[in-house]
């Protein structure tokens, strides 16, 4: 390694192994990031990390790119709805790697279909509550010793229109109260960290071609994943605690 290089960036993306999760690993891979690709088994990050790896098999100077990626995409097993699960990843990675700057909680569900405000139960709250937003400040707490670690770390929390006070309707209950609560706990986790000059973003990736998208979506993943990747990349501290979409700021 050149010594004079500047030292490697270290992403972990949760729900790393498939649609907005998984192109904004790409992306990071891209800006020469180091990047912790979680996901809930270690079979589903293993074989999102052969899709990454096997970008451009096709010719030589794609292979090199191939080779590249091998030695900078980690996988680790991380389940965002269970605390065991976030403690034992924290551990894992803590054993591995010397500090983390960028923390992605992009894992997300949308189990709201057929349901409405007056009609969703108590069950479907608790998961969709559990795992939106109380899996990203429970995954963000875990991380912190990590975080601190960094001279310049940042959160990003993948929320969405969805959960902005002007998109909240009846439909949509469980999804749009857990993305409207993770807009809060950006507020409230960017206060606490400010002293510590960590920063926190919520960030809206706009109507996306996933599997939670669905196929009739404007976006690709990669449209998606843009804006993670340039708060990941270049926002500055200023914005720390606000609301993004399309590399803009845009109302809670
Ligand atoms: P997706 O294709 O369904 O992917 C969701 C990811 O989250 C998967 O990797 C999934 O893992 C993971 N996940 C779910 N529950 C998890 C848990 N308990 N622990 C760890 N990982 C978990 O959805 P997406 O469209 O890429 O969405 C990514 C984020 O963007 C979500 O937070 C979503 O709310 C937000 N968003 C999406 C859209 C859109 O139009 N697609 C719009 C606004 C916001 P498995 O493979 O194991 O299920």
């Amino acid at each position: 390694m050149n010594a004079t290089a500047p030292a490697r960036k270290r992403a972990l993306v949760t729900g790393g192994n498939k649609g907005i999760g998984l192109a904004i690993c790409q992306g990071l891979l891209a800006a020469e990031f180091e990047v912790i690709l979680a996901a809930r088994s270690i079979d589903k990050a293993k074989t999102a990390l052969e899709k990454l790896q096997s970008v451009g098999r096709a010719s030589l100077r794609r292979q090199t790119l191939r080779e590249r990626n091998e030695n900078r995409v980690h996988p680790l097993i991380l389940d965002v709805a269970d605390d065991e699960s976030i403690e034992r990843a924290a551990q894992d990675f803590g054993t591995h790697f010397p500090q983390l700057d960028v923390l992605i909680n992009n894992a997300g569900i949308y189990p709201d279909e057929d349901v409405n405000i007056l009609t969703i139960d108590r069950e479907l709250l608790d998961r969709t509550m559990n795992t939106n937003t109380f899996g990203a400040i429970r995954t963000t707490q875990a991380f912190l010793p990590h975080l601190s670690k960094s001279p310049a770390a940042r959160v990003i929390n993948g929320s969405s229109g969805l959960g902005a006070l002007a998109g909240i309707a009846a439909e949509s209950p469980s999804y749009s109260l857990s993305k409207l609560a993770l807009n809060g706990a950006t507020i409230m986790l960017a206060a606490a960290l400010k002293p510590q000059k960590i920063a926190v973003y919520s960030m809206c990736p706009g109507w996306v071609r996933t599997d939670m998208g669905g196929t009739s979506a404007s976006r690709s993943p990669e449209q998606g994943a843009d804006t993670a990747i340039w708060l990941a990349t270049a926002a500055t501290p200023d914005f720390s605690g606000k609301f993004f979409r399309d590399r803009q700021e845009i109302p809670f």
